[in-house]
């Protein structure tokens, strides 16, 4: 039974300066952190203009920053064996690895918030599990980010919308992986004890009380690494775009459910049933969450889950193992969350069932000859903010 810790911010944060300053022989000019999140309902429903409710994470990633005048950028992460010298002008080049970009892409993105002629030195923790799902990318990004705003003078309360765009485009531009922007808003703007429903229509976010009394967000990382980049997030994505072509709306926010099942096209039929069913099932959700309503709470995220096995179709084996045997074992509600294809599950669990919810996937796993998969609990947590 591996139970992932989120560590105390504090210790974290003093041990990464002192490292910043072994490593480069001159103090860190402040520690940011910024927390991984997981999201309770809402699948690939931010590109589609649609509804998300994530909460922020206890994990996150911290980066100890001070800029340079001289535009050289220098990483180390806990995470990665090697760490990176360059210059700034190198960061979208696909010579770069991957990580360099997600860690550093910000300074380019900041716009006149960082000068642009300015380097950085960067050393990084983290506690969010990466590629599990739970938004380690934009993590990375808002840690950053957030650490070379406050380094730069700027106010980081005055500058989180800004913090938001900047993260987004470091992601889809510099690393080029395309993703909808809901990761980077809760990593920004999460609140303790909230889940934050985003509406991507309108732009507006709205907490909705997401501690439970007597439950707990379980969160299971199967183990089973995607990777955005790799293709089938992009092609959901043109599926999307597709069907709404063929629908004559303008995004899949603006379908109605009687034409959607209309669609002769039974890969579009399925792939717009999805996100237009899956935006009602927020909303209907975030209500219950207000209410305390946990059975339909549960049934929507039950109903969110076979929607992405069965008409989207980016769940996998080891997703819906997770899911039945937290749902068997007593879990109010579970869910495959994130992107899909591999990465995580979150179940609403009663907090004397957590451990035998826990012992029941973990079985399950083993049963099947899977990977141990490993927990962690997700109380709602606060968005990016300077630790140090
Ligand atoms: P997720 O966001 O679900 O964790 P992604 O594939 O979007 O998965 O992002 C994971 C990538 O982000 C990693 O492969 C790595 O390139 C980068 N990354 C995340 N956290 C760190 C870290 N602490 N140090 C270095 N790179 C990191
Ligand atoms: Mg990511």
């Amino acid at each position: 039974m591996t139970v992932w810790d989120a560590g105390d911010p504090a210790l974290i944060a003093a041990r990464l300066a002192e490292e910043f300053l072994a490593r480069y022989d001159t103090p860190a000019t402040c520690v940011g952190r910024a927390p991984g999140r997981v999201n309770l309902i809402g699948e690939h429903t931010d590109y589609n203009a649609g509804l998300v409710l994530p909460v922020a994470l206890p994990h996150a990633t911290y980066a100890a920053v001070r800029l340079r005048e001289d535009g050289v950028v220098r990483i180390a992460s806990s995470q990665i064996e090697d760490p990176w010298t360059g210059h700034r002008d190198d960061l979208a080049s696909s010579e770069v690895p991957g990580w360099v970009g997600y860690a550093a892409g910000v300074l380019t993105t900041l716009g006149e918030a960082v000068p642009a002629d300015l380097g950085i030195d960067v050393v990084l923790d983290s506690t969010v599990p990466m590629g599990a799902g739970l938004s380690s990318s934009a993590a990375i990004e808002c840690a950053v980010g957030v650490a070379s705003l406050a380094a730069a003078g700027r106010s980081v309360e005055a500058d989180r919308d800004l913090l938001v765009a900047a993260a987004i485009r470091a992601e889809t531009e510099v690393v080029g992986a395309p993703t909808g922007g809901m990761d980077q808003t809760i990593s920004v703007f999460g609140r303790p004890g909230e889940a934050l429903l985003i509406d991507f229509r309108s732009g507006e976010r709205r907490g909705v009380p997401a501690e439970i009394e007597g439950h707990c967000w379980l969160v299971t990382d199967t183990r089973v690494s995607h990777a955005l980049t790799d293709g089938g997030y992009g092609s959901r994505r043109a599926d999307c775009e597709r069907a709404a072509a063929a629908l004559g709306v303008a995004t899949l926010r603006e379908a109605d459910l009687a034409a959607v099942e209309a669609l002769d096209d039974d890969l579009a039929r399925r792939r717009a049933r999805h996100v237009v069913t899956e935006i009602a099932r927020v909303e209907v959700a975030a209500t219950a969450l207000r209410e305390h309503d946990l059975a339909t709470l549960g049934a929507q995220m039950a109903g969110s889950h076979a929607s992405m096995r069965d008409d989207f179709e980016i769940s996998c084996a080891e997703l819906d193992t997770a899911v039945e045997a937290a749902t068997a074992a007593g879990a109010v509600g579970a869910r495959m969350t994130g992107g899909g294809f591999g990465g995580s599950s979150v179940a609403l669990v009663p907090i004397d069932r957590r451990d035998t919810v826990i012992a029941a996937i973990d079985a399950a796993f083993a049963a099947a000859g899977y990977a141990a998969p490993r927990h962690l609990v997700a109380t709602p947590s606060a968005g990016a903010a300077i630790v140090g």
